[in-house]
């Protein structure tokens, strides 16, 4: 079967800048795969070539036809305006169809009764009706990738998903991306700050630093010298925040 996303030496940048520079990875069915690397190391950049905002300026990107066609499901960093926005959970999650209707101006049953089953497999039924800007956080996360799968339930791509949630909404965000990747067999392609969660729920890492630092399993990148350094520089800044051992 073709990748969802291939990267052949793809460079992306801004105003004559490249930032990401010679990726070369891809994202295959079922993949859980988390991009980590520093403040400024282009991971950002590299999602927002990926989903079509900016162009490479170098290499070759191929996305699946079928994901284009639909538009891939995304997962935005939430601002303060949408996290505010006035619309039932029910119009929020609906309108993940919205780039398959192209001029079209309502939604047809299908689209309908997939939304209701997004929100079902969420567990949001119960609050169909419900403003989303009543929801907390990890409720409107949630509305968030019921309407990601109405796009596709082939791939979803989050950058930095947890911002802002309680630990306990953090928890609950994990177990059920892990539910959907490993028994709805959706990939799953995130950036991710929470490096421990990182590699206990990824099957593959991406690590950059502009250029790739590492690519690969899990289990080869706690054994690599990037990940062993990174790993560790990361519990010990965790270890001082909290201010002791
Ligand atoms: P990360 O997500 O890893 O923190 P980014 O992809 O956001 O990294 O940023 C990588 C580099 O690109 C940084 O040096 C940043 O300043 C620069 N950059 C990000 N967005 C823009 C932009 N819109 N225009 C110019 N430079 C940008």
């Amino acid at each position: 079967m073709d990748p969802l996303i291939k990267c052949e030496h793809v460079d992306f940048g801004y105003e004559n800048c490249d930032v990401v520079i010679d990726v070369t990875m891809e994202v295959n069915q079922g993949d859980y795969l988390c991009v980590v690397g520093e403040n400024g190391s282009g991971k950002s950049t590299l999602m927002k070539g990926i989903l079509g905002l900016i162009k490479p300026t170098a290499g070759v990107l191929t996305i699946d036809e079928e994901l284009k066609a639909a538009g891939i499901g995304y997962l935005p960093q939430q601002t303060a305006a949408q996290r505010d926005f006035p619309a039932t959970v029910y119009e929020v999650v609906r309108s993940g169809c919205l780039s398959r209707m192209g001029n079209r101006p309502f939604y047809t049953k299908k689209e309908k009764v997939l939304a209701l089953e997004n929100m079902e497999k969420l567990g949001l039924s119960p609050l169909k009706n419900y403003c989303y800007r009543e929801l907390s956080g990890g409720q409107q996360q949630r509305a968030l990738i019921a309407r990601a799968l109405c796009a596709t339930d082939k791939l979803l791509v989050l950058d930095e998903p947890i911002t802002g949630l309680d630990p306990s909404a953090i928890q609950e965000f994990y177990q059920i991306l892990g539910k959907l990747n490993r028994k709805d067999g959706v990939a799953i392609l995130m950036v991710s700050h929470d490096i421990q969660n990182a590699v206990s729920q990824a099957s593959k890492i991406l690590h950059l630093g502009q250029k790739v630092l590492f690519y690969g399993t899990v289990e080869e990148y706690r054994v690599s010298e990037a990940g062993r350094e990174f790993l560790g520089s990361r519990r010990e800044r965790e270890i001082l925040r909290k201010g002791g051992g």
